[in-house]
């Protein structure tokens, strides 16, 4: 073996480390858009053996866009809120009044609601009011806007679909900001293949700390993928994501096959 033979090798395998590092932010982005390198929450830089290194900021001051009234961009998975207002056309509508202390009637509501817009091409949420009164509000094919519901949602069951051949197979970066942020006891969402729940402890976690927990996860996601790619099956990212995040947030958080 030759001096030079091993520094050619050396040189190689850091060319090749480089180069897996590079796929990774590549995949990453692939995966979660421009919003992972376009907002200020994860620095890219690179170390002193040319390594690309994440941080989070602690400031998490862009997580939601404030206390504003928000709108959620279209772009699923981007993780940007307007704060401009402009709800693309959602609408709600009253759809009856049940006994919010009868479970069943609660399930059986819920049922019905799957069963209606299983095969929609948009999303709806079915909002079950601690009141009793039951809403679904009706969106576009990447959201539903339930502010327009506004304080209605403190303490409810709601559930929405995900639309088929849309879904991450589980809830987005939206869903968890705003079901944690508008007060929902119990929030559930399904698509073509699994339905999956948060339930929410009564000390809620406020906006940074869902934000930060959930940045926090997605790094140690993207870290696993670099470092084991077998430990995170393919197209489960967001599952386990939104799974760690929900951990740290002692919120429940379950998915289940449908
Ligand atoms: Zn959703």
């Amino acid at each position: 073996m030759t001096k030079d033979w091993f520094m050619d090798y050396a040189e190689h395998a850091l060319r090749v480390i480089e180069l897996e590092q590079e796929w990774l932010e590549i995949r990453y982005l692939h995966l979660y858009g421009e919003e992972f390198r376009g907002r200020h929450d994860v620095q890219w830089t690179k170390d002193e053996h040319g390594r690309f290194t994440g941080s989070v900021s602690s400031g998490g001051g862009s997580a939601g866009g404030g206390k504003s009234k928000k709108t959620i961009d279209k772009k699923r998975g981007s993780g940007i809120i307007k704060e401009n207002g402009n709800s693309p056309q959602h609408t709600y509508e009253k759809i009856g009044e049940i006994d919010f202390s009868d479970k069943k009637s609660i399930a059986k509501s819920l049922q019905e609601f799957e069963h209606k817009y299983n095969d929609s091409d948009i999303e709806h949420c079915r909002v079950i009011c601690s009141s009793g009164e039951v809403y679904d509000v009706h969106g576009d094919l990447d959201t539903v806007d339930t502010s327009l519901l506004g304080d209605k949602l403190k303490g409810s069951i709601n559930e929405h679909n995900h639309v088929k051949g849309e879904s991450q197979y589980s809830f987005s970066w939206e869903d968890l900001c705003s079901s944690a942020d508008d007060g929902s006891k119990i929030s559930i969402a399904f698509d073509e293949k699994y339905r999956y729940a948060m339930e929410f402890p009564d000390i809620r976690p406020n906006q940074d700390k869902v934000y930060n927990a959930y940045q926090k996860a997605k790094l140690s996601v993207f870290e696993d993928m670099f470092s084991n790619p077998l430990l995170i099956p393919e197209g489960d990212e967001q599952n386990v994501i939104i799974g760690r995040t929900c951990r740290e947030l002692k919120i429940k958080y379950t998915r289940t096959p449908r």
